[in-house]
C-alpha cells in the first residue's frame, strides 16, 4: 500500500521529502557508520544538528534576539505546570478557555495560584473565539494565557487578545508555522511539535529573556526551570535527538518552500477549498462561527451520528485517514497542515462531493 492521505490531527502527516530524507540516511548519517538515533547528544556532529535547527526556526519565524528558544521534553501537558512554576511570581494569572487544552492548562495553574477565567466559549462547545477587546484582566495578573488555535475545535484567536500590557502566553501547538506571527507580541508561545512539524514528544518554546531567572515556585524540578534548560542550550540532559533532527528538515523544507508567508499564503488556499464546498453542501456543514474559522483543523458534521460514521468509514477506504472528529465532539474533522497538499484537500472534497450525491 502506497501512502494515504492523513488527515490526523496529531501526530499528523509530514512532508515526504523529509521522510525520504531520513531514510536515506537512517543506516549511515553523513559518513559517521550511524543513525542520529544512536550517537551522542555530546557529540559535534549533533551539535551541528541543534545549532542548525535552532537557526533555521529562528529564521523562519523571524524570533528577535532577545528570546531563547527550548527544546523540551514532557508533551504541551508539561507546559501546563512548568508555565505557572516559572512565571507566577504573584501567584496570579488569567486565562482565556477556548477548548479543553486551554481548560486543562487553567485547571493545572490552579494548583500553584489563583488562575481566573476572564473568558470562555464553554458555553457553546468552543465554537467561537470570546470577544478579547476588552477582558477583565488582574491587576495583579503574572499573564494572560491563550490556547492560539483550538485543535479539537478547529477555531483560531485571528487577532491576539488586549491584554492591558500584560505578558501573553500562548499555546501554539497546532498552528505553529504555519503562517507568520509577530514573536514580540508574546511573552512566552510554545507548542508540541506532533502537530504542524515533527514527530511526537517536543515542545518548542519561544520565551524573552527576562523572564528566565532562579525565581521560580519553590519546589520547581530542576528539569522544568527554564534557566536550567536555557543555561544548557536544551542539553541539560539528553534531548529527544531524533525529534530535534527531523524537525530541522522540516524548517529546512519549510524554508525551500518559500518561508511562512508561502506557507499561510497556501494554507488559506488550501482551507477555501474546504470551507467553501461545507457552505455549499446539503450534507456537511462547518462546526464553527465564520470568522473564527481555522486554517489547520476543520471540522464538520452532517448532523446524523449514522451518517458520519459511515462517511468516515467510506473515506478511510479510498485513503482518506483519520477524518474522525475527536471523541469528546464527535462528527469529522480534517487536519490540513503545512505538510497536506492541496490535491489532498481537493481529492477530499471531490470524494465528498460525491458521498454527498449518494446520500443527500
Ligand atoms: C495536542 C495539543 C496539546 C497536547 O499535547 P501533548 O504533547 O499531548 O501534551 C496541547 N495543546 C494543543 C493546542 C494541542 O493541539
Amino acid at each position: 500500500m502506497g501512502r494515504v492521505y492523513n488527515f490526523s490531527a496529531g501526530p499528523a502527516v509530514l512532508p515526504e521529502e523529509v521522510l525520504k530524507e531520513i531514510a536515506a540516511e537512517m543506516m549511515d548519517y553523513k559518513g559517521t557508520g550511524m543513525s542520529v538515533m544512536e550517537m551522542s547528544h555530546r557529540s559535534k556532529i549533533f551539535d551541528e544538528i541543534i545549532q542548525t535547527a535552532e537557526q533555521d526556526f529562528r529564521e523562519l519565524l523571524k524570533v528577535p534576539d532577545n528570546y531563547k528558544v527550548l527544546f523540551l521534553q514532557g508533551g504541551a501537558h508539561l507546559q501546563f505546570s512548568a508555565i505557572p512554576m516559572n512565571l507566577m511570581k504573584n501567584r496570579v494569572a488569567d486565562y482565556i478557555v477556548t477548548g479543553q487544552w486551554a481548560k486543562r492548562a487553567y485547571e493545572e495553574a490552579k494548583k500553584y495560584g489563583t488562575a481566573n477565567k476572564i473568558a470562555s466559549s464553554e458555553d457553546k462547545t468552543y465554537s467561537y473565539i470570546p470577544d478579547c477587546s476588552d477582558l477583565p484582566v488582574s491587576e495583579n495578573a503574572d499573564y494572560v494565557y491563550i490556547c492560539e488555535n483550538n485543535t479539537i475545535y478547529g477555531t483560531k484567536f485571528k487577532t491576539l487578545p488586549d491584554t492591558k500590557g500584560k505578558d501573553l502566553v500562548a499555546d501554539v501547538s497546532s498552528c505553529f508555522l504555519s503562517e507568520p506571527v509577530d514573536v514580540s507580541r508574546y511573552a512566552l508561545m510554545y507548542g508540541g511539535v506532533q502537530k504542524n512539524i515533527g514527530p511526537a514528544g517536543m515542545v518548542i518554546a519561544v520565551i524573552r529573556e527576562d523572564l528566565i531567572t532562579d525565581d521560580v515556585l519553590p519546589g520547581t524540578p530542576t528539569i522544568m526551570k527554564y534557566k536550567t534548560l536555557a543555561d544548557a542550550g536544551s542539553l541539560y540532559n539528553t534531548p529527544n535527538c531524533f525529534c530535534i533532527y527531523t524537525c530541522g528538515k522540516v524548517f529546512k523544507w519549510l524554508k525551500a518552500m518559500g518561508g511562512l508567508s508561502v506557507m499561510k499564503e497556501r494554507n488559506e488556499e488550501k482551507a477555501a477549498i474546504l470551507y467553501d464546498f461545507l457552505d455549499s453542501s446539503r450534507l456537511f456543514k462547518g462546526t464553527v462561527r465564520k470568522e473564527d474559522r481555522s486554517l489547520m483543523n476543520v471540522p464538520f458534521v452532517t448532523g446524523d451520528d449514522d451518517m458520519d460514521k459511515k462517511f468516515v468509514q467510506a473515506a478511510q477506504a479510498e485513503g482518506f485517514v483519520s477524518l474522525k472528529g475527536h471523541r469528546s465532539v464527535g462528527g469529522m474533522r480534517a487536519s490540513i497542515y503545512n505538510a497536506m497538499p492541496k490535491e489532498g484537500v481537493e481529492a477530499l472534497v471531490a470524494f465528498m462531493k460525491k458521498f454527498e450525491e449518494e446520500n443527500a
